[in-house]
């Protein structure tokens, strides 16, 4: 399988995951949240367009997203095959997708209660300059606030306040929940129960894979 695409709630823990699929199966990651994050942080033109849209927990338009995946999915590192965290969002990005690349896919669907995804957010933080994701209370970074794995700034997310969280929790009801229906269509969707341990979650997702 070429393409393996997360799905989940904000918080469900698509990103922990993509992080230990990329480290074990070779597949890259691509996380349109970071690639925006990244784009923020070089205050580039897309960067500029994407931040109040981010910052309010809402969506950054189609036409922005579909095309960073366009340039992502055109570089020659996708060979051993890919994972999409954070992508597709909305019906028209599914759409485009399968147009940009039609190619052997499986969806996960990592379910978990709204309460327990809140709580993980609210405690999370985020290594800014490499994406890789912390817990204040379950996964601290070994020197606070600075990133084991590159030595960037660990801190809170602008987005992870529960305003913001409360907006993205209402925008992937409306718009995401029909994507995932529809990969449930296309016979390409499995279903993980993420609640509880990363270890336990990775174990079950795992055996999806191979
Ligand atoms: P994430 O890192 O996946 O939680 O994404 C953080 C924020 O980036 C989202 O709340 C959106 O504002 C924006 N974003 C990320 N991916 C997409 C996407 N596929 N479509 C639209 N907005 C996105």
């Amino acid at each position: 399988m070429k393409r393996l695409i997360l799905f989940g709630a904000p918080g469900s823990g698509k990103g922990t995951m993509g992080d230990l699929i990329q480290r074990d199966f070779n597949y890259a990651k691509i996380s349109t949240g970071d690639i925006l994050r990244n784009a923020i942080q070089q205050d580039s033109t897309d960067g500029r367009q994407a931040k109040s849209f981010m910052e309010s927990g809402g969506l950054v338009p189609d036409e922005l997203v579909i095309e960073l995946v366009r340039q992502r999915l055109s570089r020659s590192d996708l060979d051993g095959g890919y994972v999409l965290d954070g992508y597709p969002r909305t019906l028209a990005q599914a759409e485009a997708l399968s147009n940009i690349a039609s190619e052997s896919e499986k969806a996960i669907f990592i379910e978990v209660s709204e309460s327990e995804a809140v709580e993980r957010l609210l405690s999370r933080l985020t290594c800014s300059e490499c994406g890789a994701i912390y817990n204040l209370i379950s996964k601290p970074p070994k020197t606070a606030g600075t990133c084991d794995l590159c030595r960037g700034r660990v801190a809170k997310r602008a987005d992870d306040n529960e305003e913001a969280v409360r907006q993205r929790f209402r925008v992937y009801g409306e718009r995401t929940m029909p994507v995932i229906e529809f990969y449930g269509h296309k016979k390409v969707l499995e279903r993980v129960n993420g609640g509880g341990a990363a270890a336990l979650v990775y174990e079950k997702i795992k055996g999806l894979i191979a």
